[in-house]
């Protein structure tokens, strides 16, 4: 069974809700917010990731995307991602979807999709919209100036924070005026990333193409985070093919196929019908 049994598949949404996102990740030993080694587990969603409390104490937000940006400016894609960017090329598709186009939305935010199609096809422009934002991007709190950022670390006062929390010791209080600051108008940066109560990004794109999708492939849970959850259902309500791809069959209510598994063992063999232990071959030979 594959998802190329659709023939009329013109274009394919490709979701990656936030429990993949927290998988991913894993995989790649970078701690989340509630993973079992997770750290920061004294604070709950709201006292990290929210506009109010960035506002309320901006200081312990920017030590918690520091810490989380020094770990992912450190990995490497997995076999997941070598997948789905040799799947975002047309040539690599032709067996299972010939004439469709294809664009990954996801959730992550530590922007490794996106590294992974750099590495692997620096000429070409990425098929994928980052519906939560970027970790390695900035946002002026003032001006709204967004600006890519891989700085390590983004300003001398962050430096060593990020050994504090391995060391579960309580976090600096860092004044205003030496956490990052817009380079245009010397106004407070954020982090770049859409954070709980905020709208997602790209939000007309990403509804202009879940409503031509006549195929949806859904990476992880489906039926669990908004609006993600919604674009499986969309699809199949128009008669579209729905395939998860998931470790556990939560959510497949509207799917037509189920890939259980890992993402990395399963998307490179469905997708591609190669083997998930080549995958890091692949990237090594670009
Ligand atoms: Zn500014």
């Amino acid at each position: 069974m594959s998802p190329s049994s659709s023939p009329s598949c013109k274009r394919v949404a490709t979701s990656l809700p936030s429990p993949v996102q927290a998988y991913l990740q894993r995989l790649e030993s970078i701690p989340t917010f509630r993973g079992s080694d997770g750290l920061w587990l004294n604070y709950t969603l709201s006292d990290l990731a929210t506009p109010r409390a960035f506002r309320k104490n901006p200081s312990k937000v920017w030590q918690f995307y520091h810490y989380r940006r020094e770990i992912a400016g450190k990995a490497l894609p997995n076999p997941a991602h070598i997948a789905l960017a040799l799947f975002s090329q047309p040539d690599q598709r032709k067996e299972i979807a010939p004439d469709a186009e294809f664009t990954l939305i996801t959730q992550n935010v530590d922007g490794l999709s996106v590294l992974c199609s750099q590495m692997l096809f620096p000429s070409t422009d990425p098929p994928i919209i980052e519906m939560h934002g970027r970790l390695f991007e900035t946002l002026c709190t003032q001006c709204g100036d967004r600006m890519p950022n891989r700085d390590s670390p983004i300003c001398p006062a962050l430096a060593g924070t990020e050994e504090l929390v391995k060391s579960h010791a309580k976090e600096r209080q860092i004044p205003l005026e030496d956490l990052p600051r817009c380079q245009k108008c010397r106004g407070l940066l954020r982090p770049g990333v859409v954070w709980f109560e905020e709208s997602i990004l790209h939000d007309e794109e990403i509804s202009e193409l879940v409503d031509q999708a006549d195929v949806a492939l859904v990476i992880g849970t489906s039926s669990q985070v908004a609006p993600a959850n919604l674009f499986a259902h969309s699809v199949a309500e128009r008669k579209g093919t729905v395939a998860v791809f998931n470790t556990e069959p939560q959510g497949i209510g509207s799917a037509h196929f189920y890939f259980p598994g890992p993402c990395e063992q399963t998307l490179p063999t469905v997708l591609l019908g190669k083997e998930p232990d080549k995958m890091n071959d692949v990237l090594q030979q670009d």
